[in-house]
């Protein structure tokens, strides 16, 4: 294998231990402990799993956590009472709400996400933080895009100047990808469904992101050697079998540095979710 492996559990642990760090720090000098609170409406088992990882994440760092569970039927306007509860708690720093939601509450997503106060909004998804990241303004940040990014600077691979790529362009992903690159000086091109000629715009990539959602995408011939590969694909391709976005096999032979899945940026997500919470507590005690 050429190129060298970016594996998420040391990059997580790395951004745990800074959060875990930085919430002692705080609770030092301040008495405040971050807390995160999680709403999970309905019983979709996925979802309950993610939401347990997240708990468990809050108890080993030891932040306050609270998972608010609410049935299959729950009303939109229950759902933004509890969120409204969440807003004025002052023990809690940053408001979670589990997607995908219930198909009936599916038409109010913008409606529920802002609702949330864009101080608490650890997910990055209000149009505050959104407009605060584009505009270069200190911003809560999607975590699976901000975990990358975090993975590129631990890893030491330099983001200023070069050609970065993504593929994919939707909100909780591509485009944050992209405002996270920009601001740290790469030139960047995204690519969706519509884009022409792919393989040309890829393979000029010094970082190439990958946010698809179709498996083995990105193939060897559509990589420049010795480029960084980042995967953030996950797709279940047999009950047991995830696999990403990208050759892995194939495109480990041409990259210089890549991300393997399942072990990649996967990992990163919910421990930059902890290193969200410290910001958001931070930033409510700052103002
Ligand atoms: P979306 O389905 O929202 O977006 C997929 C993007 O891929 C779209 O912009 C689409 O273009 C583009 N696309 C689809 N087909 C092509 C094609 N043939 N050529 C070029 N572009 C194409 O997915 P997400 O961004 O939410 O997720 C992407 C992947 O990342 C999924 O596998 C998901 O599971 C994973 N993921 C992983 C996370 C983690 O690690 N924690 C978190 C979030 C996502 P267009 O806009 O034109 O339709």
């Amino acid at each position: 294998m050429a190129a060298k492996l970016l594996e998420g559990k040391l990059f997580a642990a790395k951004i745990r231990e800074e959060a875990g760090r930085r919430a002692s720090e705080l609770k030092e000098k301040t008495g405040v402990t971050p807390g995160l609170a999680v709403i999970i409406v309905g019983e979709n088992p996925a979802s309950q799993v993610y939401v347990r990882n997240k708990h468990k994440a809050c108890t080993e760092l030891g932040f306050h956590s609270e998972s608010v569970e609410l049935p299959e039927d729950t009303t939109l306007e229950q759902l933004l009472a509890e969120i409204k509860r969440l807003n004025n708690a002052p023990e809690i720093h940053g408001i979670l709400v589990q997607l995908p939601l219930p198909k009936a509450l599916q038409k109010y997503e913008s409606e529920v996400l802002e609702a949330i106060s864009p101080l608490k909004d650890v997910d990055g998804f209000h149009p505050v933080n959104v407009g605060r990241l584009v505009t270069g303004q200190k911003a809560l940040v999607p975590c699976t895009p901000n975990g990358c990014i975090k993975m590129l600077e631990l890893a030491g691979i330099p983001i200023e100047g070069a050609n970065a790529v993504v593929i994919g362009r939707s909100n909780i992903v591509g485009k944050p990808m992209l405002n996270l690159l920009l601001s740290r000086n790469a030139t960047v091109t995204i690519c969706h469904s519509r884009t022409k000629n792919l393989a040309e715009v890829t393979s000029k990539a010094d970082i190439l992101v990958a946010a698809v959602g179709k498996p083995g995408f990105v193939t060897a011939d559509m990589v420049k050697s010795g480029a960084t590969v980042i995967d953030v694909g996950i797709n279940r391709i047999a009950p047991k079998k995830l696999v990403g976005d990208v050759d892995f096999e194939a495109v480990k032979e041409v990259a210089g540095a890549i991300t393997p899945v399942p072990g990649g940026v996967g990992l990163l997500t919910i421990a930059m979710l902890m290193m969200n919470t410290v910001d958001a507590a931070e930033m409510q005690l700052n103002g």
